[in-house]
């Protein structure tokens, strides 16, 4: 473990994120130096969604004056990136490779930018499995240090409360559309 940690957090939302930036913020997480938000989302589809949920991100963030960076959003890269997976169900092998993808460039931007280690929010939906989010994490992390985080759920859901977040009601990509 590095004396001083500089973390990103990769966020996919407000909403997942909320809980999570305010603990960071509040200096509840031991041996946090640093931190940034990262929004880091090509997965996002159409790009009105985008939009909508970078928007509330950065308003979040600007509220409680935390540091964020947006990744490029090009979809159609991501589109080829899980070429041969679209009819996969969500949490199968496209979701893995979905969040490889975006932890690649969140260590190449650490590595760029004097960061050390990465955390994330991609597991805190109960759609999701944290497991999976893990591995894909621990797979492409070298010598930037991965950590897995047990964000405040209490925490998270009581600020999504409070708060007047714009609400997906899908995960992100096209394929993950509730009919
Ligand atoms: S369902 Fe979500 S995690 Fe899975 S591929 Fe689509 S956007 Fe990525």
């Amino acid at each position: 473990m590095p004396d001083k940690i500089r973390l990103i957090l990769m966020s996919c939302c407000a909403p997942c994120s909320c809980g999570a930036i305010k603990q960071l913020h509040d200096g509840e997480i031991p041996c946090i130096d640093d931190f940034i938000v990262m929004f880091f989302n090509p997965n996002i589809y159409p790009d009105s969604e985008y939009q909508k949920r970078l928007n509330e991100q950065i308003k979040y963030c600007e509220k409680l004056g935390v540091k964020y960076v947006i990744g490029d959003y090009d979809h159609n890269a991501w589109r080829a990136h899980v070429a041969g997976l679209e009819n996969e169900p969500e949490r199968g092998p496209r979701c893995s490779k979905c969040f490889a993808y975006r932890f690649c460039y969140a260590r190449e931007y650490a590595k760029q930018h004097g960061f050390n280690a990465i955390a994330s929010v991609f597991g805190v939906s109960r759609h999701k499995d944290q497991t999976q989010v893990d591995a894909a994490a621990c797979a492409v992390c070298d010598d930037i240090q991965y950590l897995a985080i047990d964000w405040d759920e209490k925490l998270r859901q009581q600020i999504n409360r409070e708060s007047e977040f714009y609400r997906q009601n899908y995960c992100g990509c096209e394929f993950s559309i509730r009919k």
